[in-house]
């Protein structure tokens, strides 16, 4: 069944800026899908509304069977990891990752158990009392990962989420994730530019050019086919 369908989205920023153009397609339960294609093509624009970040000028979003349009991000089923981590310096990696829960009024014990949970999902229980400073920017990534899978959303959003990291440290991190998407089960959505990267990660890529979907397939399809 799918978790995500688009009808006919777009977001015009302006009359003549028309990020993303009358754009259809859905996402299965589980699926892994990136978004594919050159700067400004509107991949970004795309995610931030499907998160609630941006509003679209047309057009529907369904999640879950439920349209979500005009629902601000806290009361969407998706969760949202920037290129930048975003993780909060004066808390420790255990307070980062339960600050959604507490908000959501989560007992003490509740939120020690999914804390720790999702930072062995990441492997990284041992820093826990560490604040962001004292790690390196794979290990920040992998709390940002956790803080956004702690409350197991049923889509997570991601912005080019490797593209701060060395070529080394992203070849390990790709893997990672994919590994990550296998264990929690949830939907991913990832903006990347890096074809290979596409390749390599997805169940199903979708290419964008213009604001449009220009073609879309299995990794595989497009491989034999560029
Ligand atoms: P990317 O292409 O990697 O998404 P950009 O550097 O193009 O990032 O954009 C960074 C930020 O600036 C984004 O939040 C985007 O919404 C905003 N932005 C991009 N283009 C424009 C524009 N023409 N006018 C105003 N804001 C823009
Ligand atoms: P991508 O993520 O593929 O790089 P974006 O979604 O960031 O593409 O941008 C798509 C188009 O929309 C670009 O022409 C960009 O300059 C424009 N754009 C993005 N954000 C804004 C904004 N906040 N205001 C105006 N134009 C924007």
């Amino acid at each position: 069944a799918s978790i995500i369908e688009l009808d006919r989205l777009s977001k015009h920023y302006s009359s003549s800026i028309v990020a993303v153009d009358n754009v259809t397609f859905a996402v299965e339960d589980g699926e892994f899908v990136t978004l594919l294609g050159p700067s400004g093509c509107g991949k970004s624009t795309l995610l931030r509304m499907i998160g609630g970040f941006e509003d679209p000028t047309d057009g529907a979003i369904w999640l879950a069977g439920k349209n979500v349009t005009w629902d601000p991000p806290h009361r969407r089923d998706v969760n949202m990891v920037f290129q930048d981590y975003a993780l909060f310096p004066h808390m420790t990696v255990g307070e980062n990752i339960g600050y959604g829960l507490k908000l959501k009024k989560l007992n003490r014990t509740e939120i020690g158990t999914s804390v720790q949970g999702a930072l062995s999902l990441v492997g990284l229980e041992d820093k826990i009392d560490q604040h962001p400073y004292q790690l390196s920017g794979g290990q920040r990534q992998r709390i940002a990962l956790a803080r956004a899978i702690v409350r197991r959303p049923k889509v997570l959003l991601l912005d080019e989420p490797l593209s701060a990291l060395d070529a080394k440290l992203r070849g390990q991190m790709q893997l990672e994730l994919k590994h990550l998407h296998e264990k929690v089960g949830i939907s991913f959505i990832m903006v990347t530019h890096d074809q290979t990267e596409a390749l390599v990660m997805s169940d199903r890529v979708v290419v964008m050019d213009s604001g449009r979907v220009a073609q879309e397939g299995s990794p595989n399809l497009l491989y034999d086919n560029p």
